[in-house]
């Protein structure tokens, strides 16, 4: 899934690929799928952005944008696939795919669930909204916007709750969450209430040091780019470490049924202090 290291990722790529090409054609999906929504009817993407030149790219949040001259913008939310093809080549199955004049040919594909929406900068959707406001990591006004939301939060949410739900963080996902956790020493299920300030600190300086991490080695592992490539930042938390123990003492993670996912923890390095 796309989050936010992905989306700057994705954006950086499209700009350094894309921009400058114009779009021969738009073909839509090959097959339906019951999760991918899109704005109005992809057959008539084609007719929108044919001729069309890409003069931009952004990422935000979960998402990643596409900027057509004409004011037009094609967003991708955080389950769909970008692949650039030089060759024009394409997969059986896709969502949709933009054929440039070259032939070549940037394809989505979506897994579980995903939107490809275009739009003339008025998409309303709350969680894109949210994203496109979202205050960056990266940004200076961040500390004091997260010590914000932290004294605004619930005491009763857990650590996990408080940084990869209810868009807090747009872009800060399951992925992200769990190496900002383990980073900061802190369990997922720990409670905000049993918070100091000092861990409060480490949980921001955490997020904020995990994120540069993430953005300056083009994503995670986990996830790939344009090229098919994996990022190249070495996710420490997530399934691999119940093979491969907790990067930081080396004892079995504990893996758990939380919130409608799972998660990944070190019992000794993150302990669940109540
Ligand atoms: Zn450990």
């Amino acid at each position: 899934m796309i989050e936010l290291p992905e989306a700057l990722r994705l954006a950086d790529e499209m700009r350094a690929i894309l921009v400058g090409r114009t779009v021969s054609r738009v073909l839509p999906p090959s097959r339906v799928h019951k999760f991918c929504w899109f704005s109005g009817n992809p057959s008539a993407y084609d007719a929108a952005l044919s001729s069309r030149r890409v003069v931009g790219a952004d990422g935000f949040g979960i998402y990643a944008e596409l900027l057509f001259d004409g004011g037009l913008s094609l967003a991708v939310n955080d389950g769909v696939n970008l692949r650039f093809s030089k060759s024009g080549e394409l997969p059986e199955n896709y969502q949709l795919a933009i054929v440039f004049e070259d032939s070549s040919c940037l394809c989505f594909t979506v897994q579980m669930y995903g939107g490809i929406i275009l739009h003339g900068s008025d998409y309303e959707n709350e969680y894109y909204v949210k994203s496109k406001n979202a205050v960056s990591p990266f940004s200076d006004d961040f500390p004091e916007h997260f010590r914000r939301v932290f004294r605004e939060s619930k005491p009763k949410l857990s650590a996990k709750a408080f940084l990869a739900t209810e868009q807090r963080f747009p872009g800060i996902g399951n992925g992200c969450a769990q190496d900002i956790l383990l980073k900061a020493r802190l369990n997922p299920k720990r409670k905000l209430e049993t918070l100091t300030d000092e861990d409060a600190e480490r949980l921001l300086s955490a997020l904020v040091s995990v994120a540069c991490e993430m953005r300056s080695q083009s994503g995670r592992d986990t996830e790939k780019g344009l090229d098919g490539m994996a990022g190249g930042y070495r996710t420490m938390m997530c399934k691999n470490s119940l093979m491969t123990g907790c990067p930081i003492c080396g004892g079995t993670v504990t893996k758990e049924a939380y919130m409608g996912g799972s998660v990944y923890y070190c019992p000794v390095c993150q302990p669940l202090i109540k």
